[in-house]
């Protein structure tokens, strides 16, 4: 053995162990957090790791920047051989990838291939965070140093690998004919001849510690995400997005009451934080942001990612924590701020966006747990919501015995679940639909249709309580897990096979997030359910009473992100509308929040533009004669900025039930 093979040794063995010591130091510090089941379903996760990790779905979603990772992501996976050749050299001299024979030009070719385009992409990288400089990778505390250095080291291992591959063919000449396969490299021969050991040499060890130093230097980079992503992309929900559930239960010692600091997330909250590759998608897309409030997603991550490097060092070293680090907190004015945590719609657009997959409504509902649960601090106006749902199972001031009121005048009899018993449809009608003097006309709407349909329905009635969409996302999960258990107790007394909602948030909360409760049902949206009905012929579309008219559809965050409806709502409006169907300029899974989601529907705006208006702009952009919405908060929302507008006279807000039922037989 060599003392360059000694030297390598040590050198590669006090690298791993540093880099082994960092991984394990943090994984001590996800030990602190709150448990998290997220191993199972192994097949599906690994699919999600292709599609988005290896296949860099998400990545693509901004084509210009995405192609750039992309080339860096798939270049260092291709570039793994020339690593590896290089490492094994490290324990033996003589070794080369030229033993596996005429095999290994397909390496030595895409590696020259390969590094080309990393090369390029790097390039590209510098001059648009120093040239173009885009607005989603400032802010937030974030620099260019980290990232710089980063791009440097990839261009110092690309440059040294060349370097490596073009003398190595001197220094193995009976390897020659296959290392021609380096279609570039083998064209720089002519610099080293005549000094071929000595630049070998140079180049070799300088790719060798160009990359320990980056593997070590990775752990305290935002960069650490070249190691967490894939994992974090497997570790994501499999599913909807539904909100982490811990049963309240006061009879508990350690029942939790929300996370005031890293210690109260779950290991999974903290480990986004190490996945954050700090690209600011999620913020660029934030309603909140966009609108000038003080949220930033990308900001909530790396706030969690820096008080965890904090605290968490004290936390498992044991002892006292020095009353100026407890003191910080991570809800304070050091990391995350209240308005910061209010000003989230939970449209879920940050959590589409992000390409590892981090998810951020989570953390920022369990801090609101926190506030309102353990601090009792929120906005004042929520008081009453609070106490309205407490006291009437609604968050209107309406009594119980009102949820009925919808169907006064009505020429047809709905049919209530406590007079019938079985019935195939439940017709869940919601708040909303109960007790909003313009939403009431969709419930109305709905039943209409179903009559006609001759479904075999019910509604709960007087029976019904708020489906808890709102306290849980306001972080009153004891007033939600209180409702939630009521409505299940309620709903089993009755057989039926399927419950029917209009509203998204209804279609989430019961039919994603009961199960944690006992309650697993099939939940249908009215979009999907009445489409089934036209499509089957059981409601007939009159093509004399179809309208004529320019429609615009708002997607429902709850309805779209959150549930994957996009094409139903479409579909009805094209069959009742001969007129064009005009796209919002964000639309489906791009669609703007109309700034209700997450509670916002119950409280005053009072920073920045307001989201309602924002996302009227959108639409009226299109010159529409009407707005369809699919969601009784969406259509709040945009009625009142259609009115702020001045557009009320010219524009209507409508809900695509009552297109179909407007142009029916
Ligand atoms: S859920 Fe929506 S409002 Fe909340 S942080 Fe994400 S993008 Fe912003
Ligand atoms: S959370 Fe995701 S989208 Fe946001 S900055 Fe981090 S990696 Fe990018």
């Amino acid at each position: 053995m060599h003392i360059q093979n000694i030297v390598f040794i040590v050198l590669f063995l006090a690298a791993l162990s540093l880099f082994t010591y960092n991984l394990l130091r943090i994984r001590t510090y996800l030990m602190l957090g709150r448990s998290d089941n997220r191993f199972s379903n192994a097949g599906k996760r690994i699919m999600k790791v292709l599609g988005i990790g290896i296949g860099q779905a998400k990545i693509f979603r901004d084509p210009v920047a995405g192609l750039m990772h992309a080339m860096i992501f798939w270049g260092f996976l291709v570039l793994v051989t020339a690593v590896l050749e290089a490492f094994i050299q490290g324990f033996y001299s003589g070794f080369s990838l030229g033993m596996l024979g005429s095999v290994s030009q397909v390496f030595f070719a895409s590696q020259d291939l390969f590094g080309l385009l990393v090369i390029l992409s790097v390039i590209y990288a510098l001059f648009r965070r120093y040239i173009l400089k885009p607005k989603r990778l400032t802010g937030d505390g974030s620099t260019n140093a980290d990232a710089t250095f980063i791009l440097c080291m990839i261009m110092g291992v690309m440059l040294t690998m060349y370097g490596v591959n073009a003398t190595k063919s001197l220094i193995h000449p009976e390897y020659a004919s296959y290392y021609k396969a380096h279609f570039i490299a083998s064209h720089l021969v002519f610099l080293f001849k005549g000094n071929e050991l000595t630049f070998y040499n140079i180049f070799w060890w300088a790719h060798i510690v160009i990359i320990l130093t980056f593997m070590n230097y990775l752990p305290y980079s935002k960069h650490f995400h070249i190691v967490t992503s894939l994992p974090n992309v497997y570790l994501s929900k499999i599913g909807p997005q539904t909100l982490d559930t811990e049963e309240i239960d006061f009879e508990k010692e350690d029942v939790f009451l929300g996370a005031g600091d890293i210690e109260q997330l779950t290991w999974k909250e903290m480990f986004d934080g190490y996945a954050c590759t700090e690209c600011g998608r999620c913020t660029s897309v934030c309603p909140a942001n966009l609108t000038g409030k003080p949220l930033s997603p990308r900001k909530i991550i790396m706030d969690i990612r820096e008080r965890t490097s904090e605290k968490a060092p004290l936390l498992v070293a044991g002892g006292e924590i020095p009353a100026e680090i407890e003191s910080k907190k991570l809800i304070s004015e050091h990391y995350i701020t209240d308005a910061e945590l209010w000003a989230c719609t939970s449209c879920m657009a940050c959590v589409q966006e992000c390409p590892v997959n981090i998810e951020h409504v989570n953390p920022i509902v369990d801090m609101r747990r926190f506030l309102v649960q353990s601090e009792s601090r929120f906005p004042e106006e929520l008081m009453t919501v609070f106490g309205n749902m407490e006291n009437n199972g609604a968050p209107w001031a309406y009594p119980q015995s009102d949820r009925l009121k919808w169907t006064e005048g009505l020429d047809i009899t709905v049919p209530v679940a406590a007079e019938k018993n079985d019935f195939d449809v439940l017709y869940w009608v919601g708040c909303a639909g109960s007790f909003d003097a313009r939403y009431q006309n969709v419930t109305r709407s709905v039943a209409t249709l179903l009559d006609k349909a001759k479904v075999n329905y019910a509604v709960l009635g007087t029976e019904e309580k708020c489906n808890g969409d709102s306290a849980r996302r306001l972080g009153n999960e004891f007033l939600a897990q209180m409702m939630i258990k009521e409505n299940v107790e309620t709903m089993k007394k009755y057989n039926f096979k399927k419950i029917l909602v209009s509203c998204p948030h209804c279609l989430q909360t019961i039919g994603n997030e009961y199960k944690e409760f006992g309650g697993d049902y099939e939940v249908v949206h009215h979009s999907e359910f009445i489409n089934g009905l036209v499509a089957e012929k059981k409601i007939e579309i009159d093509d004399s009473k179809k309208t004529d008219q320019k429609i615009t559809y708002h997607d429902s965050c709850y309805l779209g992100r959150y549930n994957d409806i996009y094409e139903e709502p479409r579909e009805l409006i094209k069959k009742t509308n001969k007129g064009e169907l005009a796209e919002m300029k964000r639309s489906k899974d791009r669609g703007l929040c109309c700034g209700a989601g997450g509670g916002r529907m119950w409280m005053e705006e009072k920073i920045g533009k307001k989201v309602n208006i924002e996302r009227t702009e959108d639409a009226l952009e299109t010159n529409p004669d009407v707005i369809s919405t699919a969601c009784p908060f969406c259509m709040t929302m945009l009625t009142d900025g259609v009115k702020e507008k001045g557009k009320s006279e010219e524009v209507k807000v409508k809900d695509f039930a009552e297109l179909v039922l407007e142009s029916s037989k």
